[in-house]
């Protein structure tokens, strides 16, 4: 459905439950899951594309679920959430996607207001520096991808991802790196050594790929990993997707 006003976003879904990556991992958080996405990761198991309604449900409380036809306005949006935030407590709202910056333009109207009820993560694959720029000021969190060419088949964006991480770095970020079986030490001291240049400080979180519903890499070259990146970096942590290992309700 085409989307002809800044003031509309076609969004996957919206919906309550915890945060399974990265530094908030445990969470509870409300989801705004844009659609679309520049990049085309071998991994992804996301449906970027949009369909025609917007799924809103809460894991574990008593609002029904329901949809709204796409694209929505921001103000459906707002409604939505706020219904989330009303039913539950929440650490904080993440917007994902897809990649949620390829909607800066609405992004810019909707986070005031967002903000003001609940601080704000972005979960984003760190290549869209400009548009991160436009509305880093609402942000809390960044959690930032590195994307390795050994997981998503397509040669690593080396200087977006070096633009993004300047900018990103100006506040919470974290940087997120998927490997597996294929991932080499030259791809890690790469993504090292741009970290090391760019932000030192930032906390590094390797991640698994999983595979039906374990790590596809073994725990002695996740540990030698981390070795070799924590070398040049102070924060390195492995966390697995979490939310795999919860059964489904
Ligand atoms: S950036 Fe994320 S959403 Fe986009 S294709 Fe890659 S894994 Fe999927």
């Amino acid at each position: 459905m085409p989307v002809t006003a800044v003031t509309e976003v076609p969004v996957s879904e919206i919906f309550s439950s915890l945060q399974g990556e990265g530094t908030l991992v445990g969470r509870r958080q409300v989801f705004i899951r844009l659609a679309g996405c520049n990049l085309n990761c071998a991994y992804c198991d996301t449906a970027c594309d949009c369909g025609p309604h917007c799924n809103v449900y809460c894991g574990g409380c008593s609002i029904a679920p329901y949809r709204l036809d796409n694209p929505l306005q921001i103000a459906q949006v707002m409604t939505a959430v706020t219904g989330l935030l009303t039913a539950t407590p929440h650490h904080s709202c993440s917007i994902t996607g897809g990649e949620p910056l390829l909607h800066a333009a609405v992004l810019e109207k909707l986070l005031p207001q967002l903000t003001a009820l609940v601080p704000v993560q972005l979960e984003t694959n760190g290549t869209l520096a400009a548009e991160l720029e436009r509305v880093l000021p609402w942000l809390r969190w960044v959690s930032m991808d590195i994307k390795l060419e050994s997981v998503t088949a397509a040669p690593t964006p080396w200087v977006q991802h070096g633009d993004f991480l300047r900018l990103a770095a100006k506040v919470n970020c974290a940087v997120k790196l998927v490997i597996g079986p294929a991932t080499t030490d030259a791809e890690l001291e790469q993504a090292t050594r741009l970290m090391a240049a760019t932000a030192p400080q930032v906390t590094v979180i390797i991640q698994p790929l999983t595979s039906n519903g374990r790590s596809a890499v073994s725990a002695m070259r996740l540990l030698q990993c981390q070795q070799l990146m924590t070398t040049f970096l102070t924060d390195v942590r492995i966390i697995p997707q979490t939310h795999q290992f919860l059964s489904a309700p």
